[in-house]
């Protein structure tokens, strides 16, 4: 199992016509594994160019009700409606500044995918939990928000990212060796939750991925692709990486 898929995080960056005209650099190269996450206000721009491509489309976060008094916010519902494919949650800046708890990044991945999304669900340990070795204990927790009890037969569409905090947009990547160790935990972790569907899971890495160290990353035999952020605002880049991942 090594399907690889790459997902841009455009983070609070592009301007509905600055999304466009990097959608159309992107598309132009055609890659067959690659999503799109433009902020919100830039979704419906970007849907124009990745309609009827191989091209994913996806949010950066959604709420977990359908509709409601929730000012501010958006359903998993109305994302599907924009074109959207997939959702990250529980991105690390959104657990830390914004103060997202795993119970209820666990709610906002279930409710993604049973709206028929792929959530793009987030973990990973900060330096200081690295450094104190606990890091093992923090990704088994983050997990286990999510997975315990949960059904084996309806996990299949959820895709991990590991994104060591200490990792993101510091150009400070994991080493491939750190990455893959902490994907097969992941994977082991699944195993123990939910059984065999975790051998078909998709792990990504995330964390300064760039055009230099995508292909050894991405050849570990744990590593199914990657959540780029700052090296996905540029077309040149991301297209180099999922170039790697094939
Ligand atoms: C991210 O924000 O998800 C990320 C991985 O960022 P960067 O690639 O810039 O480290």
């Amino acid at each position: 199992m090594k399907k690889n898929l790459i997902a841009g995080n455009w983070k609070m960056h592009t301007t509905p016509q600055e999304a466009r005209e990097l959608a159309q650099k992107i598309a132009a190269g055609n890659p067959q594994n690659a999503v799109l996450c433009p902020p919100m206000t830039s979704i419906a721009a970007v849907a124009e160019i990745t309609h009827g491509t191989a091209i994913g489309l996806g949010a950066q976060n959604c709420h977990f009700e359908a509709k409601g008094a929730f000012t501010g916010e958006v359903s998993p519902s109305m994302l599907i409606a924009c074109g959207c494919t997939h959702v990250i949650i529980g991105h690390s800046e959104r657990r830390t500044l914004f103060g997202e708890t795993d119970e209820l990044i666990a709610k906002k991945v279930w409710s993604a995918l049973d709206a028929g999304l792929t959530p793009l669900f987030c973990v990973g340990e900060t330096l200081s939990e690295r450094q104190s070795e606990s890091w093992k204990s923090v990704i088994e927790r983050q997990l286990k928000a999510v997975f315990a009890g949960a059904d084996p037969d309806n996990v299949g569409g959820i895709v991990i990212a590991y994104e060591p905090v200490w990792a993101i947009g510091t150009g400070l990547a994991a080493t491939p060796e750190q990455a893959e160790e902490v994907h097969v935990f992941i994977r082991t972790c699944l195993h123990n939750l939910i059984g065999n569907p975790a051998s078909d899971m998709l792990i990504l890495y995330g964390g300064s991925v760039n055009e230099g160290n995508a292909r050894t990353l991405l050849s570990q035999p744990n590593i199914n692709g990657a959540l780029v952020g700052g090296a996905s605002l540029k077309a040149e880049q991301f297209l180099a990486i999922c170039a790697a991942g094939l």
